[in-house]
């Protein structure tokens, strides 16, 4: 395995969770990977001691990956800037704690995090409100887990469809050494930037946040064509972006030491497309799906 940092979303499933799910990212040629402490759109969780935590870890260290790049991403429900339900705001609060205190007991240091979404609030105000929810959880939770916000499509009234609002959310925040960002290649072409242009890209994104925030990348094509602000994501190679705008994503030297990471769909919901989307980027060479015909 060269040392390029690629990887996919991972599920953990009973009864072996953390444990099956290390072995399922290695078994697809992965060397990072990133996953969700339970389902993405609820947050019903197990409990950590049948995580099979210690067992994951082991495996970590056997297979040679680095806890350092391995990724958590929140539950997409999570909205620090629902305006108009407090109780809603409070529970995506103290939610939010307890799985940036779940994310440490992995060992790991990174969760992504989508911003939120303004409801019944002008942009700027959910901006604050964001910024207010974090800047309580982050006095409360007593880790040192970095939330990487998430780069959005725009859909809807979705916050960070630019850096810049990324950058207003961080610039409200106290504990800044707490937050990243994580650049989504298939929500920044639909949000309308010129994905193609790597290196546009990357000095935008270095002259308004600074390239050192950025910690995670999630490597997707897109099914829209740019600016669309529809989110919906493409196997590398079969989307608007194609294979070669994201190869130069992964073998770009100033996002060296980055994790990548594919959150592609399955292929007809059945077949996940890891391991030859993984083994197609790290040859440099697209040769398709076996599973499309
Ligand atoms: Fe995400
Ligand atoms: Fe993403
Ligand atoms: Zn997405």
């Amino acid at each position: 395995m060269n040392d390029i940092l690629l990887g996919s979303h991972i599920s953990l499933a009973a009864p072996d969770y953390y444990a099956a799910a290390v072995k399922e990212a290695h078994s697809w040629g992965e060397n990072v990977f990133m996953f969700y402490t339970g389902a993405p759109q609820n947050t019903k969780r197990i409990p950590l001691d049948k995580m099979r935590i210690e067992e994951g870890r082991a495996l970590i260290r056997d297979y040679g990956m680095d806890e350092k790049n391995i990724v958590v991403h929140a539950p997409y429900i999570i909205n620090l800037a629902n305006t108009k339900n407090e109780a809603t705001r409070e529970i995506a609060r103290s939610f939010l704690v307890e799985e940036l205190r779940r994310t440490a007991a992995f060992g790991l240091r990174y969760l992504v995090l989508h911003p939120g979404s303004a409801v019944d609030a002008s942009r700027e105000e959910a901006i604050a409100m964001v910024a207010e929810g974090l800047n309580e959880v982050l006095k409360e939770d007593g880790t040192d887990v970095i939330v990487c916000l998430e780069t959005m499509a725009g859909k809807g009234n979705e916050l960070g469809r630019t850096f810049e609002e990324l950058k207003a959310i961080r610039d409200l925040v106290e504990r800044k050494e707490r937050i990243g960002v994580c650049l989504d290649t298939c929500h920044i072409h639909d949000a309308g930037y010129d994905i193609k242009d790597i290196d546009g890209v990357l000095s935008e994104f270095d002259s308004v946040l600074g390239l050192d925030l950025l910690k995670v990348i999630h490597l997707n094509d897109s099914k829209n064509e740019r600016g669309a602000h529809k989110d919906r994501h493409a196997n590398i190679g079969y989307g608007a972006i194609g294979f070669d705008a994201l190869l130069a994503y992964v073998n770009h030297p100033r996002l060296a030491g980055i994790p990548k990471i594919l959150e592609t769909p399955y292929i007809d919901h059945e077949f996940p497309p890891y391991e030859e989307e993984i083994a197609q980027l790290r040859n440099g060479k697209f040769v398709g799906l076996s599973e499309i015909k």
